[in-house]
Parts: structure tokens; sequence; C-alpha cells
């Protein structure tokens, strides 16, 4: 396979704390031998476990972003044993027009692994962390939260996975991210999912979906800032005590969790995320948008348990996700 154009302006073998780019060539109109530079941190100090952070995986998702600016200026290379490489916005471009996909080549990162060195912007930088990030990983942490379309219960995911030893591995995992809950995932459209490509190099590996909307809150924030910082002891980086509270830990067994809208209208929540709902009971309502008089149509829980995930947007089109349901463990 051709080498990756992407070159990083920091070392990822000396000690200390680098702040640089992966710097991916990009001619374009405004710009003509012009780059896209996405922000990297690396913190080394000897020999160690090495742990890579991503954030920005989907570029309107917040809080990976801002515990990772956070962490990447806090972590003292004299208090970790290893190494910690943090890319706060892992696809730039996405990040910088604040949308899920890439507005360059309408890339979902999260499905363009394996990626192609002589692809698009967005499969060049999967193929960047599969054959040069991943490979150099012993732990790998990937913050999501629901963008501008969906809000979630702040949750760490962990997946079940053939080789038990790595799904043991990653559930120990997410429960040392200790966020309010823990889930164990299950993916609706996992191909060229970055989790995949991760796990299938033996990789320890958690991802969360920590709220959503677009934005972040305080409360969401700290889930992801505590994470990083216990992820980081449990993996023998760093000195310390993890801050630990409880966790309720949830399963997503099979395809019922989701319940999908077959309407395209004005959109009723008729559950707040966290409520338990029994199968076959409403979890939304669906109203027409274009005149007085029409009977709304209710979906239904298609499992029983506690809504984990729900639309955001007031208007809801054919297709849209409306609400997730996971089961207590
Ligand atoms: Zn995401």
């Amino acid at each position: 396979m051709p080498p990756s154009p992407i070159q990083p302006t920091v070392p990822f073998d000396e000690d200390g704390t680098h702040h640089g780019f992966l710097r991916l060539p990009y001619s374009r109109d405004d710009s003509a031998w012009g780059s896209v530079m996405i922000p990297i941190c690396v913190i080394r100090n000897g020999e160690g476990p090495t742990a890579l952070f991503t954030g920005g995986n989907h570029g309107d998702e917040y809080e990976g972003p801002l515990a990772l600016q956070s962490l990447a200026r806090a972590l003292d290379p004299a208090r970790i044993s290893g190494r910690v490489i943090i890319v706060p916005m892992m696809n730039y471009p996405a990040f910088a027009a604040g949308t899920r996909t890439s507005p360059i080549d309408a890339g979902n990162l999260n499905r363009s692994f394996p990626g192609s060195p002589t692809g698009s912007v967005t499969q060049k930088i999967a193929d960047y962390f599969q054959r040069h990030l991943v490979p150099m990983a012993d732990i790998v942490l990937d913050m999501h939260s629901g963008g501008r379309t969906l809000d979630f219960l702040p949750f760490a995911a962990a997946h079940i996975l053939p080789d038990k030893a790595q799904e043991d591995a990653c559930t120990a995992a997410m429960r040392a991210f200790n966020a309010p809950y823990s889930v164990r995932m299950l993916e609706i459209d996992s191909a060229g999912m970055y989790d995949d490509a991760v796990e299938a190099q033996g990789k320890t590996f958690v991802t969360t979906e920590l709220g959503g909307g677009g934005m972040s809150t305080p409360a969401s924030v700290a889930v992801a800032r505590k994470g990083t910082r216990n992820l980081l002891i449990h993996a023998g980086i760093l000195d310390g005590t993890p801050e630990l509270a409880p966790s309720v830990e949830l399963d997503m067994p099979d395809g019922d969790c989701f319940t999908f809208s077959e309407a395209t209208g004005l959109f009723e929540p008729l559950l707040a995320l966290g409520a338990r709902v029994e199968k076959g009971a409403p979890l939304a309502r669906v109203w027409s948008a274009d005149r007085t008089g029409a009977a709304p149509v209710d979906y239904a829980a298609r499992r029983s348990g506690i809504l984990v995930s729900r639309h955001v947007p007031g208007l809801v089109k054919t297709g849209d996700c409306m609400g997730v349901v996971a089961t207590e463990l």
C-alpha cells in the first residue's frame, strides 16, 4: 500500500509534551499547496503503555474535544509512565464546520475505516489512524456524543467481541471510565467503524455517548474529564486513585432496542432520557406538520427498559431514530 500522505509535526518517541499537527496535504481553490491541520498532542515519559484518546470523530460532538483540550494542557509528563496520544478533533474539517461529516468530501469518519492513503480526505485520515496511530496504542478511547440530532444518557460502552479475554479487558476499561451508565453496546451499522478497526487490532477499546444536541453541559463535560483521568490510571500510565461512583449497567441485546419513525412531521417526545418504559408503550408521537385535524401517530418501545437516547430536532423524518431502549443488567 502507498505511504500515508499525512506528516506528523510532533515526535512520538521523545519524552515531554509535544503539541503539533497531523498535516494532510489538501490542494484546493483557496490554497494551492494547502493542508488540513489536525491538532495532536503527544505526552511521553519513558517506557510504558500507550493510550490513544480521540474526540471529534464526528464534528458536532463536544465532550471529547473539551475533555481532551484540558487533558493536553494539564497532564504532567513527570506523573506518567508511557505515552498518551491525544487527538481532540479527529475529523478536523467536520469539527471546524460544526457538522457530523466532513464538508470536504461528505465523509463520515466513523464509517470510513480502514480508509485509504489515496482516497478522499476523510479516507486518508482513517488510513493514518488504521496504520500508524492505532498500532502504537495499547488502550484506545474514542469519545462520542449524540451530535445535533440525538441526545444520550451519559454512558461508556464496550462491545461484545469474539475474543472473550479482549472483551473482558474492554469491559474493565469501560467500568474504569465510570460514566453514570455503562452499556454493553450493539452497533446498528458497524461497517467501516473506527471501533471495529481498533478491536480487530486486538486493542482494549472504550467508546462513549456522553450527551448530545450539538452542545455540551457542565455535567457531561465533567463525565468526560473524570473518565479520561480514570482510564489513564486504569491503564497504569498515570499515578493516582480513580474517582469511582455507582454506574448503572445496561445491555443493548438486539435491534429491538431501536425505534425508527415511519412518518415525517412534528416530533413529540413522550419520555425523558432515563425514564423506564414497558414494551409496547409509546415513547414518541409524530404530529402532522402541515394540517390540523390529522391524528398523530404513536411509536412504541419494542422492548422494556430505560430510554438511553432520543431524537433531538423538533421535526422528524421517515427513517430517523426516535429512541433507544436498553435493558438493565
Ligand atoms: Zn459520534
